[in-house]
């Protein structure tokens, strides 16, 4: 199963703000607050310790919801079937930023430091879906230079497809090797980690000019869902 580990990212904060929105950013003029996020980022990439496991499953048949992979295992639900339908092949992928940051938050939450908390559960998951994202950009490339096409990527949770999946993901990828484990809630620990399937086939998907926005249930309340705007944090 491939895993990786080269993620240099820098943390691109004009992004970073511009997601965050312009309260956090009217915040930041204060010198007080200021001074706590400069003291947050310059302690960073200590903490960052990205991984990605992930591997391409062959399709057998259709479900009523989703995919009968070669192995036997069916998975996917909510728009699934109507994204990536025609794949032959599922790749399927787990990420994480590690247990450091976890451990980070609950030390500011428990010392009653909850803007440094706050300010720190942004930028992990904003690192932890760049590190989704910089793989899903790499590998379209991978993709392409064979020949071949990808859907867009679809994650348990983000739509009617059911976090319970998650199990699935467990048995398919042994995401244990990346140090990611799954409670009976099937959230991931630590925290600060995404699973996602993309489709693989030799022709165009139908609906390879969607974008996941399009499809998630958390779209009407999500501050990274910037569609108005012409922009969004997942591609
Ligand atoms: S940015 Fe889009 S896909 Fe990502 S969580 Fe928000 S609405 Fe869902």
């Amino acid at each position: 199963m491939p895993i990786e580990r080269n993620f240099n990212l820098t943390l691109n904060q004009e992004e970073l703000l511009k997601i965050l929105g312009n309260n956090f950013s009217q915040l930041l003029k204060k010198p007080k607050f200021s001074q706590i996020f400069c003291e947050i980022q310059s302690n960073l990439f200590q903490l960052f310790e990205p991984q990605l496991i992930w591997d391409l499953f062959p399709v057998k048949d259709l479900t009523p919801t989703g995919f009968l992979l070669e192995s036997g295992v069916k998975i996917g639900g909510g728009p699934v079937k109507e994204v990536m339908g025609e794949a032959s092949k599922v790749l399927l992928g787990i990420c994480t930023i590690g247990p450091k940051f976890d451990e980070e938050i609950n030390k500011f939450t428990q010392s009653g430091n909850i803007f440094e908390a706050v300010i720190l559960e942004s930028i992990a998951s904003f690192l932890v879906d760049q590190v989704r994202e910089t793989f899903f950009s790499q590998t379209q490339l991978k993709i392409k230079r064979e020949g071949k096409f990808n859907s867009i990527l679809l994650c348990p949770g983000e739509s009617d497809w059911d976090v319970s999946d998650h199990k699935f993901f467990f048995d398919l990828l042994h995401p244990e090797q990346i140090g990611v484990s799954l409670k009976e809630s099937m959230l991931m620990i630590p925290m600060k980690s995404l699973s996602f399937m993309i489709g693989v086939r030799n022709e165009p998907f139908r609906l390879d000019h969607k974008r996941r926005c399009d499809f998630c249930s958390l779209q009407p309340r999500c501050r990274y869902s910037q569609i108005n705007n012409g922009r969004n944090l997942c591609t």
